[in-house]
């Protein structure tokens, strides 16, 4: 960003100090020129111009990415994949083969045949049978999107975790308040959690709800059909041989 954007509002922010700072000397606080210096310094680096070091691109505002030793701008961090969460703990040389990687992901997606669709509530779980690979994406446009496609050969496992919810029953009494029932009634809610544990040098595991959203009551009809629909991902996904 250029000096002439970062002066008015250098200005502006100055003025703003100096009426705070006579507010705070009132009440027999003085503020320091070591924290003027500060928050100076402050705004100098939010301004700063930064440089991607993949791309060499100039990184703008808050489109700053950490890596271990160094920084990436969105656009790059962007192209990551979806499954992916170790970026601050990744050296600038793993960020560019993830990248290269990612790159050559685009031509296995064109090649990717769907033969089976599975429906994982938030997610598609989108199958090759020929080619032994798929894909898991939460995009209707999912061929624009770039998602990893992993081999089946790559899983590991598969957990189907539920997890628990209760809530009240309340009832009315005369006067229309809300009261507990005596004991108090619960009514049970289920996620289903589907974790998938790849192999894989970018991530371990992708998890997502085989829930849509709601969640089902306990033995309900969208329970059993959650519960089947997370059996069929499993078998479908292990393929035989492989020990859960
Ligand atoms: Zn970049």
């Amino acid at each position: 960003m250029s000096d002439s954007y970062k002066q008015p509002l250098l200005e502006k922010f100055a003025f703003w100090l100096m009426d705070f700072s006579e507010k705070f000397e009132t009440k027999g606080l003085k503020a320091t020129d070591k924290a003027f210096d500060k928050i100076e310094k402050d705004i100098d680096n939010l301004f700063e111009n930064k440089i991607c070091d993949v791309c060499g691109d100039k990184i703008k505002i808050f489109g700053k990415r950490k890596i271990l030793d160094g920084k990436i701008c969105k656009k790059c961090d962007d192209k990551l994949s979806p499954f992916f969460c170790d970026r601050r703990q990744s050296k600038l040389e793993q960020i560019k083969e993830q990248l290269n990687y990612r790159e050559s992901n685009k031509a296995a997606v064109s090649a990717f045949n769907v033969t089976r669709t599975l429906n994982g509530g938030t997610v598609k779980i989108l199958i090759d049978e020929d080619a032994g690979k798929f894909i898991i994406s939460s995009s209707r446009k999912w061929r624009n999107e770039n998602p990893d496609v992993i081999k089946l050969s790559q899983v590991t496992g598969c957990t189907n975790d539920v997890d628990e919810i209760r809530k009240e029953i309340y009832q009315k009494d005369k006067n229309g308040n809300k009261t507990s029932y005596k004991p108090p009634r619960y009514k049970y809610y289920y996620d289903f959690k589907m974790i998938i544990y790849v192999n894989s040098p970018w991530f371990d595991e992708i998890t997502f709800l085989v829930n849509d959203g709601i969640m089902p009551v306990y033995r309900g009809g969208e329970y059993k059909d959650t519960e089947k629909k997370a059996q069929e991902i499993k078998e479908a996904l292990i393929q035989k041989g492989v020990i859960l």
